[in-house]
C-alpha cells in the first residue's frame, strides 16, 4: 500500500514537471504581467492607478497594439483605460472588462507583502491576486494573444480597464459613455461569476455565471419628539415609537419574485442539494408561487434574497442624555432590492408596513438601479464551452449578485452584462478584501485561457487581416 501511494506521488510528480516544461510562451509573460500589476498599490487615495495604467499601455503597445486603439480616460489623472480591437464587419462590439484598483491593504497585518506577488504552495498570494487584477492580466494577455497569433475578430472587442470599482464607478460611468464602448451590444465582467469547488476533494461543483444584481439601497427611519426631563416621562416616546416601526419592519415580507435568471439558478442549485432546502428549491423553480416552497427559501439566508427584496435594520441611534427623553431616534435599514424593482416602491413599502405618519422614512444618496440581463443562448453557450474546456462536464447555471460590481453601471445604461471570471476556487478560499487574499495558481492559468476562448468564440475570431 506505501509502496503504491509513493509510485503515485512519483507519477504525478513527473506528470507535473512535464505539464511545466509545457509552459506556454503566453503563460510566462502573463506571470510577469501579473507580478507587475500587483506590485501597483491601486488603492483609493494611493494615486499608483495612472502608474499602473502607463505599464498596461506599454505592454500593448510592445504587443502591437496601435496608439490609435488605445484611449486612456478620466479628469482625474487617467485612471482608466479602453482598448480596442476592430472587427472585419461594422456593427455592435462586445466589451470586456475588469477593474484595476483594490481594496487597501496594510503590511503589518499580512503574512506576506501584500503588494508582491508571492508564489507559495499552490497559491498566488497578494492583494488582487483574485479581484479582480487576476481578470485584468486575462484581458492584456488575449489582446497579445490575439495580436501575436494574427487573429482578428468578426465583429470588434473593447477592452475596458476601470479604475475605481472599490470607490465609486466614476471611471466605469465614463467607460459607458465612451463612443467605443456605449453602443456595446453585450459585456463580459470578469469580476465575478465563477467556479465552486468541493471543499474536502477539490471537485468542480457548479460554475454560476453573474447575470443580474440587487440594488443596495439604505433608509433612515426617524422619529423626532419634543424631548424633555426623564423624571417627567411624557406618553410618547421617540425611542419606543421607533423600536415599534422596527418591529413592522422586521415583520414585514416582501412579495415573493421569480425570473428566468432566479428560477434556473435555483433550480441547478436545488439540484444539487438535498432535504428540504434542496426540495424547496426544486419545487419553487418549477412554481415560484409554491407558498411553502418560498416560505421555507425565506428561512434560509443563502436563498432568501434570490427570492425577493429583503431589508433589515442595521443600525441604531438616538436619545442625547441619559437624563433626558431623546428627541430623535434613529435606524439605518439596508435593503437589498430584486431587480426591477424601484427604490421608492420600496421606500413606500416600508412607510405603509410601519403604518405611523409620525415616522420619517429616507433614502440616502442615489441608490443606483439595474435592470436584469436575461441569459442569452449565445452567450450561455460560448461561457459553457469555455469552461467545459478546463472543467468537463461541470454544470453551468447563471445567478443574482447580493453584492455589487460595475456589472450594474453598465447594465443601467443597457448593455446586457454577463460575469464570468473562469475562476474555481474552494468557498474557503475566498480571500477577496480580506487579509491573505490569493488565487490557486492553476485558477490563474485557466482564467486567461477562459478569457481567450471567450474573445475568440464570441468574437468570432480568425487568422488572417
Ligand atoms: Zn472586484
Amino acid at each position: 500500500m506505501n509502496k503504491l501511494i509513493a509510485l503515485v506521488a512519483a507519477m504525478s510528480a513527473m506528470f507535473s514537471a512535464a505539464a511545466g516544461a509545457q509552459t506556454a510562451a503566453y503563460e510566462v509573460k502573463a506571470r510577469e504581467i501579473y507580478a507587475r500589476v500587483i506590485s501597483f498599490r491601486t488603492a483609493a487615495g494611493q494615486k499608483q492607478t495612472p502608474t499602473m495604467v502607463a505599464y498596461v499601455v506599454e505592454v500593448l503597445k510592445a504587443g502591437g497594439v496601435p496608439e490609435a486603439d488605445i484611449a486612456t480616460l478620466d479628469e482625474k489623472g487617467e485612471r482608466a483605460l479602453i482598448v480596442r480591437l476592430p472587427g472585419r464587419k461594422e456593427g455592435r462590439p462586445i466589451l470586456f472588462s475588469a477593474h484595476m484598483d483594490v481594496v487597501d491593504a496594510r503590511r503589518e497585518e499580512w503574512e506576506r507583502n501584500p503588494f508582491e506577488l508571492i508564489e507559495e504552495n499552490g497559491n498566488f498570494y497578494g492583494r488582487g491576486t483574485m479581484d479582480n487584477k487576476a481578470g485584468v492580466v486575462a484581458l492584456v494577455s488575449t489582446i497579445l494573444r490575439l495580436k501575436a497569433e494574427k487573429m482578428q475578430p468578426e465583429r470588434g472587442l473593447v477592452f475596458a480597464f476601470v479604475g475605481d470599482e472599490e470607490s465609486g464607478m466614476e471611471t466605469t460611468r465614463q467607460i459607458a459613455a465612451h463612443p467605443w464602448v456605449r453602443n456595446a451590444e453585450f459585456a463580459i465582467n470578469t469580476d465575478a461569476g465563477g467556479g465552486i469547488l468541493d471543499e474536502t476533494s477539490g471537485k468542480p461543483l457548479i460554475y454560476l455565471v453573474q447575470g443580474a444584481e440587487k440594488t443596495f439601497a439604505t433608509f433612515d427611519v426617524i422619529v423626532t419628539n419634543p424631548g424633555g426631563h426623564s423624571s417627567r416621562p411624557r406618553a410618547d416616546n421617540a425611542i419606543y415609537q421607533l423600536v415599534h416601526a422596527l418591529e413592522k419592519v422586521e415583520a414585514y415580507r416582501f412579495p415573493v419574485m421569480a425570473t428566468d435568471l432566479t428560477r434556473a439558478y435555483l433550480g441547478a442549485v436545488g439540484k444539487a442539494q438535498s432535504g428540504p432546502v434542496g426540495e424547496a428549491l426544486r419545487k419553487f423553480a418549477a412554481d415560484p408561487t409554491d407558498a411553502n416552497a418560498a416560505d421555507t427559501l425565506a428561512k434560509s439566508p443563502e436563498f432568501v434574497g434570490t427570492t425577493r427584496t429583503t431589508c433589515v435594520a442595521t443600525m441604531l441611534d438616538g436619545g442625547h442624555a441619559e437624563n433626558a427623553l431623546p428627541q430623535t431616534a434613529k435606524a439605518a435599514v439596508n435593503c437589498r432590492i430584486f431587480p426591477g424593482v424601484a427604490v421608492e416602491a420600496v421606500r413606500e413599502a416600508l412607510v405603509a408596513a410601519i403604518a405611523d405618519p409620525e415616522v420619517k422614512v429616507t433614502v440616502r444618496g442615489t441608490p443606483e438601479a439595474s435592470p436584469i440581463s436575461e441569459m442569452r443562448p449565445d452567450v450561455m453557450a460560448a461561457i459553457t464551452k469555455a469552461v467545459h474546456a478546463n472543467y468537463p462536464g461541470v454544470m453551468v447555471t447563471p445567478y443574482l449578485e447580493s453584492g455589487g460590481t460595475d456589472g450594474k453601471v453598465y447594465r443601467a445604461v443597457g448593455i446586457p452584462t454577463f460575469a464570468s471570471s473562469g475562476l474555481f476556487a474552494k468557498p474557503s478560499e475566498m480571500f477577496a478584501h480580506g487579509l491573505n487574499e490569493r488565487l490557486p495558481v492553476a485558477a490563474f492559468y485557466r482564467g486567461l485561457d477562459h478569457v481567450h476562448r471567450l474573445a475568440i468564440d464570441l468574437g468570432g475570431a480568425r487568422p488572417g487581416p
